[in-house]
């Protein structure tokens, strides 16, 4: 295959691409990644290394080959402007085949074990001076120890996945095989048929053979050239140690590759992430997680649990990955579940398949042991299943808590550990669980005072305060509010927002990095505006660019986020005058794209906005004129502006227009303008502000808007809502 010289690769998140996006890299093609969920810290390692990590599925370069990863599917959407242009498309493991063919490629293949061991591998080639190039399918412990790595003219170890058939396209060096249990039963009728696989495997492996004595597989890859098969010891079935069995094939694949490992202490493997990881230990009690996800697996990782902690009551969490192999497998995964003392459940994950009732997790209640059949809840909700296992504090008995299986119960697995690491503190759990999953740029700080941040400029602090560096941080706190239970409020630029004197118990989150802040011309007249992009810069930016329609947005102190959520106004015009598409985080945690057109809009409103955040949209351009035209008619909206609305600071108008009079109008038929609490005062020059001469406080603020609003009421029987927003707090509190 000619090497490319830019590819995109299209779902760059997970373990099989963020890894193939380094080694490319490293190769000197340029990469561009995307990814509608990254996590941290794989995107900041990508971006360090130097892979360009885009927020839309679109690259900026046209790329030579678009390689995709098993999550996207090849009718997708994403793929069509590809298709349209005959770019060529790749699956992951189809590329890496045709990629890696001329090197001397170490394939390490089997149902289990594959990344503990080739992570080992690569890591005691290290650690005896001898980097080669590598793809891992997981994170290594020690995060300084990347997934993938390029070295020119090194021997190249992959770790082969054998759940899309792409098996078939590799000719390694040396295969090193694990095991072969029937898995992935979307791609194997049965057990035979992967056997069948890696026959055919070991007939294109070109040097050596790597498998376990006294093995199926021994005997498969005898029947095909015994002169080139080596064998490892395999742990006994009772001895539960697949540690030290993964160390001896490790051992037995540097041998054939030419590297004597001998004097490599194993011991120091740091080991790879949801690998029998411990999360929390204290003298009565271990919380640790693994990926097991195979009945097989299950086994062993219990059955090791048992013989090393036989005081410890064993409580499993466990969660099945995809319902194909649920349903298929339901019978056996009930049986080595049956080892635990107590079973909690979690729903099916389901990775790309599509919900299906026979793979649900329900689907093994019925073949666990009487004892647990009829104890075993599933829970779709954290807090239930942490009040079920109750705190370590509490409990009398000796117990080990395991989270098993490959879905998202990691997040509920280190959640839990948090709580127990901080004796069930939510802020201090809430800080601890983050530590490690913000990207460095990603601003989280306890108790910053926030009226320096609004207009008003009153208000006591935030418990939390979170500046996230981008999408996925975002949807990271978000999720870690939803964990902890701890509330959480979007500022924008607070030009419409009071913050109470005594501050806000929750996150407040706020879009301003470099990230939020895009303003970018499409060759079509529009704009895409990140949400933290401010309206004064996306008026200047549409003007240089000789855009009309935003002219209206220059006097008005917002960002695109808090305009958006207002539907912000001026002069006749509103935000979604201008609006495509708006992309937001929806309550589901989900990110989409909805046309204007589609949103719930109306004075002031905008419903997919107060209940989501929104992140960026497409603003449509009126058409295009002069700039200096544009310029004249924004200098005379300013200068009205300048001649109707005062200079101090305030939130802007204070209550809605109602229908029959504007508001300020009413106001100031009373005679209320100047009318004050302390430094809060009815604006002189606009009677719909009320502004802070300095010093006041949110409680003199609100009483004066209250006493306004009564005296429009006596005098007038209208009942004026308030328009500015109260952070974290409904005006009902106030105003009843
Ligand atoms: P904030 O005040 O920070 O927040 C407003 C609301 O938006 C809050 O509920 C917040 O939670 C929510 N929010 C913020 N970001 C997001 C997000 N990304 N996703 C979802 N929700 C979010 N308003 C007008 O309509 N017309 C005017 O002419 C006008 N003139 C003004 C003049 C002055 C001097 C001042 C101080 C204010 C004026 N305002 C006006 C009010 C204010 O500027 C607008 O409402 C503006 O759109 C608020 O934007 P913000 O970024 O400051 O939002």
């Amino acid at each position: 295959m000619k090497s490319p010289k830019t590819v995109f690769l299209l779902g760059a998140g997970g373990m099989g691409m963020a890894p193939l996006a380094l080694y490319l890299n490293g190769a000197g093609i340029r990469v561009e990644a995307f990814d509608d969920h990254f996590v941290e810290p794989v995107r900041t390692q990508l971006l360090e290394s130097g892979v360009e990590v885009i927020d839309e599925p679109l690259p900026r370069n046209p790329p030579d080959c678009v390689i995709r990863s098993s999550a996207i599917d090849k009718e997708s959407e994403y793929l069509k402007p590809f298709l349209k242009r005959r770019v060529p498309i790749f699956r992951r493991g189809d590329f890496v085949a045709r990629f890696t063919a001329h090197r001397k490629v170490l394939a390490v293949v089997g149902s289990h074990g594959k990344t503990t061991t080739a992570g080992m591998l690569v890591w005691a080639l290290e650690e005896i001076g001898h980097p080669v190039s590598y793809l891992v399918g997981g994170r290594f412990e020690k995060d300084t120890i990347l997934p993938g790595q390029f070295i020119r003219d090194s021997w190249v170890v992959l770790e082969v996945d054998e759940s899309d058939g792409s098996i078939d396209g590799f000719s390694p060096s040396v295969t090193l095989a694990l095991n072969s249990d029937w898995d992935h039963v979307d791609q194997y009728s049965a057990g035979e048929s992967f056997e069948e696989t890696l026959k055919n495997l070991f007939t294109r492996t070109s040097h050596e053979i790597v498998v376990p004595r006294k093995s199926k597989l021994q005997e498969i890859a005898e029947s095909i050239g015994p002169d080139s098969v080596t064998c490892f010891y395999p742990r006994s079935e009772e001895s539960a140690d697949f540690l030290s069995t993964n160390q001896a094939a490790a051992f037995a694949a540097g041998k054939s590759m030419g590297f004597d490992l001998s004097e490599v202490d194993f011991n120091l493997f740091p080991g790879m992430k949801r690998r029998q990881s411990v999360l929390f230990e204290s003298e009565s009690r271990i919380v640790m997680e693994d990926y097991a996800h195979h009945p097989t697996e299950v086994r062993s990782f219990l059955s090791q649990r048992r013989i090393l902690q036989p005081e410890h009551f064993l409580r499993v969490i466990f969660q099945p990955h995809r319902f194909s192999r649920t349903e298929k497998l339901a019978k056996l995964f009930a049986e080595e579940l049956s080892l635990a003392d107590d079973l909690y459940l979690l729903p099916t994950y389901g990775a790309f398949e599509k919900f299906d009732p026979a793979g649900a997790v329900e689907a093994l209640t019925g073949y666990l042991a009487p004892r647990l059949r009829k104890e075993t809840v599933v829970f779709d909700d954290f807090t239930d299943l942490r009040s079920a296992l109750g705190s370590s504090l509490e409990s009398s008995k000796k117990d080990q808590i395991v989270f098993v299986g490959a879905g998202d119960l990691e997040r509920w697995a280190h959640a839990f550990a948090a709580f127990e690491k901080t004796n069930g503190n939510k802020h201090d759990a809430f800080s601890c669980f983050l530590a490690d999953r913000l990207s460095p740029t990603t601003i989280l700080r306890a108790n910053i005072p926030l009226g320096s941040k609004t207009t008003m400029k009153v208000g006591g602090s935030a418990r939390w305060y979170a500046e996230p560096a981008h999408s996925e941080d975002l949807r990271m706190l978000v999720d870690a509010c939803e964990l902890f239970g701890i509330p959480r409020v979007m500022m924008g630029r607070g030009s419409n927002l009071i913050v109470p004197d005594q501050g806000y118990g929750g996150l407040v989150l706020r879009l301003k990095g470099s990230f939020w802040k895009e303003i970018s011309l499409r060759s079509d007249n529009n704009l895409i505006v990140g949400a933290g992009a401010r309206l004064q810069e996306i008026c200047r930016y549409a003007c240089k660019n000789g855009l009309v329609g935003f002219e209206f947005l220059e006097g008005i102190p917002g960002t695109l986020g808090g305009a958006l959520r207002m539907n912000a106004g001026a002069m006749g015009w509103e935000t979604f005058d201008l609006v495509e598409w708006v992309s937001f985080l929806l309550p589901d945690g989900s990110i989409r794209k909805i046309p204007g057109t589609d949103l719930t809009v109306g004075y002031r409103y905008c419903r997919e906005a107060y209940e989501g955040i929104a992140l960026r949209a497409k603003l449509r351009a009126e058409g295009r004129s002069d700039h200096r035209a544009i310029r004249t008619a924004i200098d005379k909206l300013a200068s009205k502006r300048r001649s109707t609305q005062p200079r101090e600071s305030s939130a802007g108008c204070i209550f809605r227009n109602p229908e029959e009079t504007p508001a300020g109008k009413l106001i100031d038929q009373l005679g209320l303008k100047g009318e004050r609490e302390g430094s809060a005062v009815v604006s002189n020059l606009h009677a719909n502000f009320i502004v802070n001469e300095g010093g006041a406080t949110a409680e003199e603020v609100i009483s004066l808007i209250k006493r306004v609003r009564e005296r429009v009421r006596e005098t007038r029987g209208l009942l004026l809502e308030p328009e500015v927003g109260i952070l974290g707090k409904d005006w009902n509190e106030y105003l009843s």
